[in-house]
């Protein structure tokens, strides 16, 4: 028999290698292998099988890695659909689906030697004082690691040989696994009854878990119903053709996709998208965990992807406690970057082996091989965590949609704040909406005022951090003994060092940013490539030597300073990712703050999402406009998104919460629908200006950046890059390429960057001829080229 490996160095094809006999029952489609190629051993998947093949002599596989294979067939077909739509080489969309301690073999089970009893044969000898104390611990538990008997006893393992040696005991090793959650103490937890609209939420999602039709729209009343949306799409009804076109998000698929059965195809599940649209607080989380036991009582496993940043111990408990006893008990597999290279193996494995039916993790789970597949949730669907930043570029929320129509799972996204994306979509009826339009436990939505900044500038003075409402606002809280959540989406001290005589800036030597002034470290930092540089104690410009260079710009460091002035007997923490060193720091300051003994957090985007804090009843947006000017089309979206989540933060618990939002744009919209907690009325406002332009939802965008050292080559690059688009791209209907251009971070990491960026009605052809083009085309060696299928960061 001959394999064909896809090897995991850049080569975008297939190899053939003979499989020795002796490997013959371990080599299948989907097992890691070492191969030999020249004078390397390289590693490399099988994604193929061949009796025979053109090459006379072939070179045989060295070694298979793991038991069990590895990428299962679902997954292999999933990289593949991957590789296509967002234009990669196969062996970088093979690779992205294995976490990195599993295919590499960085790690294995861990072994301990457990000591175990064995029954004594008529009189126990007479032991010595120390065996005889390790004898009666193994009288009590007759089997245990050694590590731990050691302990009890306080002994060595001397002793315990001694009592192998009369026959007494024996001493193997056994595979003991590591459990990342083994310090938490996880109480049980049981189903919460369900409010009505909870209820008409799951009993949509569990009607189409078992297979029957889609729940129609009752009326225009119910949770069940299409958004008022004002682009109702004719076409709404011609979505049939591939499978993939059913339901899926705003995806379509290559021609060359695997191959699928039609959708009437009785041997393939019907399956279907739900969006979950929930208030923070509506018990989005406990209808999750409902459908997964419907999963568990269908006998299959559910995957839950939730951001990185909400991937809290808080979060995961809720996860464990529900499934760790009773009748569906099962182990909750947990994936995420903080787990150490041996956690994420046993994690991994615990999901191969089919012991642990539900994987929660962060965007690379949606491979996780859960096995079969019930029900996939993507809580916060619409995170730009999701989105992978370098290749394979893909968006987890759209891999979740293809993987649950390939596998008949039913996909839930959940959302206070849906993207544009998913609810449009529902409006096009390929997902259903679900809302849930209360806060579960009947708390208030909080009070929202904004405060016009504008009103608070002095001629010749500094704009003042803090308005005067806000700062009576955190007085009075700290006063009654309650919390304060202060956000400002910007770390460190001051964003810009600046001369006001000759108007130098300290800017980045390999970025087009200037530096931001870290007071704690006394330095000047680049946040795209973490440069530093000592802070200058007069002006650099040598004509100048100004001793009184400005700060200015406002960051969190700068925050918690003023704080400490203007409140010096409140307890004030900053948590941003320069204080974040250790993976503990993130659990140790919200430990602090939920038992009271911080009275002000102050921080940047990590304590927007999901917190939960019954004491926080004030909430307050240093600077609301800061992400409205970025060079983006999303600006709005994500003002509006950051806004919502980072209210829900306030008046979780008993006491009516309020929310204080600085802005010196008050009256753009995305401040003004959110401070309404009015989702449904900045949709259809946002939509208007996403139609004339056809930007996504309503068309599709790829964006190709070229970047290199040389400026000149890069433009040149770019210019003759878009001539061969110009002939590639003939025919695609409403075409639009835009640029080259200096993309908007014209030089990062001492590359320049040109960015094209190509709109048309769908993807499929496009990406399709997109990665026709790519492989013929030639560039100068220090010039490369990225490709963004359906971009999420533009800079
Ligand atoms: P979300 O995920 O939408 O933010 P959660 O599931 O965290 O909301 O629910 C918010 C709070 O309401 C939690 O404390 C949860 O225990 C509680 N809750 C959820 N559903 C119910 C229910 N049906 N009855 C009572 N309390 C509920
Ligand atoms: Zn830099």
């Amino acid at each position: 028999m001959i394999a064909r490996v896809t090897l995991e160095i850049a080569l975008r094809k297939e190899f053939a290698y003979f499989i020795p006999p002796e490997l013959a029952d371990q080599v299948d489609v989907g097992s890691r292998v070492q191969v030999p190629f020249g004078a390397r051993k390289v590693l490399g998947c099988v994604t193929g099988l061949a009796e025979e093949s053109a090459h006379a002599r072939l070179k045989p596989i060295l070694k298979v890695i793991g038991a069990q294979t590895l990428v299962t067939p679902k997954i292999l077909k999933l990289a593949r659909w991957i590789g296509e739509y967002y234009c990669c080489a196969p062996e970088t969309a093979l690779k992205s689906v294995l976490p990195e301690a599993v295919r590499h073999e960085q790690a294995s089970w861990r072994e301990r030697l457990h000591v175990r009893a064995l029954p004594v044969n008529g009189e126990l000898p007479k032991l010595p004082k120390r065996q005889r104390e390790v004898w009666r611990i193994l009288e009590e538990r007759p089997e245990l690691p050694l590590s731990e008997l050691l302990a009890l006893a306080k002994t060595t393992a001397a002793t315990v040989r001694r009592l192998e040696d009369r026959g007494l005991v024996t001493l193997a090793a056994e595979i003991s696994e590591r459990d990342p959650y083994a310090r938490y103490h996880i109480l049980p937890s049981q189903p919460l009854p369900l409010n009505p609209a909870q209820a008409k939420a799951l009993a949509a999602i569990i009607t189409a878990m078992d297979g029957s039709p889609k729940p129609e729209v009752q009326s225009p009343r119910s949770e069940v119903q299409s958004p008022k949306s004002k682009v109702q799409s004719p076409e709404a009804a011609g979505t049939q053709g591939s499978m993939f076109d059913v339901g899926c998000s705003m995806l379509d698929v290559p021609a060359s996709a695997p191959s699928l059965a039609p959708p009437s195809s009785p041997s393939t599940p019907r399956s279907s998208t739900f969006l979950l649209h929930g208030v923070t607080g509506s018990g989005k989380t406990e209808v999750y965990l409902q459908a997964i036991a419907h999963a568990l009582e269908q006998g299959k496993g559910a995957i839950v992807l939730v951001p990185e940043i909400s991937l809290t111990p808080q979060t995961v408990e809720r996860f464990k406690a529900r499934f760790s006893s009773g009748p569906l008990q099962t182990l909750v597999a947990v994936l995420h970057s903080h787990l150490s290279a041996g956690e994420r193996h046993d994690e991994w494995h615990k999901i191969r082996q089919g012991r642990a039916r539900i994987a929660i993790g962060a965007r690379s789970a949606i491979f996780a091989p859960v096995e079969p597949l019930g029900l996939i949730v993507v809580d916060e669907e619409h995170e730009h965590s999701y989105k992978q930043e370098e290749a394979p570029r893909y968006h987890a929320r759209d891999v979740a949609i293809v993987r649950g129509q390939m596998e008949g799972a039913v996909v839930v996204l959940g959302s206070a704040t849906p993207s544009l994306e998913s609810y449009y979509n529902c409006g096009k009826g390929k997902y259903t909406l679900l809302q849930l339009p209360e806060r579960a436990d009947d708390k208030k939505m909080p009070v929202v005022r904004i405060v016009d900044m504008r009103q608070t500038v002095r001629p010749g003075k500094a704009v003042p951090i803090f308005s005067p409402q806000l700062k009576e606002a955190i007085a009075r809280r700290v006063e009654q003994k309650e919390q304060v959540i202060l956000f400002l989406n910007r770390r460190g001290y001051s964003t810009s060092l600046q001369c006001p005589l000759c108007g130098y800036v300290a800017e980045c030597p390999n970025c087009s940013v200037s530096l931001t002034y870290h007071r704690h470290e006394n330095k000047l930092c680049c946040h795209i490539c973490a440069h530093v540089e000592p802070v200058p104690a007069v002006c650099p410009n040598a004509k100048c030597r100004n001793p009184a260079i400005r700060y200015s710009g406002v960051g969190t460091q700068r925050v918690e300073a003023t704080l400490a002035k203007l409140f010096p007997h409140a307890r004030t923490v900053r948590m941003d990712s320069d204080v974040l060193k250790r993976k503990e720091d993130y659990r140790r300051i919200l430990g602090d703050f939920r038992v009271g003994k911080i009275d002000i957090l102050v921080g940047t985007q990590m304590i927007a999402k999901g917190l939960h804090f019954p004491n926080v009843t004030l909430v307050g947006i240093i600077y609301a406009d800061l992400a409205l000017h970025q060079p983006d089309f999303r600006a709005g979206e994500r003002t509006f998104q950051l806004l919502t989540q980072v209210a829900g933060r306030a008046g979780r618990g008993d006491i009516e919460g309020e929310v204080v939002v600085q802005a010196f744009t008050p009256f753009h919209p995305a401040i003004q629908f959110a401070r309404r907690h009015d989702f449904e009325g900045f949709y259809a406002q946002e939509m208007e200006f996403r139609e004339q332009l056809k930007y996504p939802p309503v068309g599709r965008i790829a964006l190709l950046t070229l970047k290199g050292r040389n400026e000149e080559k890069v433009k040149f690059s770019a210019d003759y890059l878009k001539q061969e688009l110009q002939k590639a791209m003939v025919g695609i209907k409403d075409l639009v390429v835009a640029g080259p251009a200096p993309a908007p971070l014209l030089r990062a990491e001492t590359y320049y960057r040109y960015q094209i960026m190509l709109r048309a009605q769908r993807m499929a052809a496009l990406s399709q001829r997109l990665a026709v083009l790519i492989r013929s085309l030639t560039l100068p060696d220090d010039v490369t080229l990225a490709v963004d299928i359906d971009p999420v960061d533009l800079t």
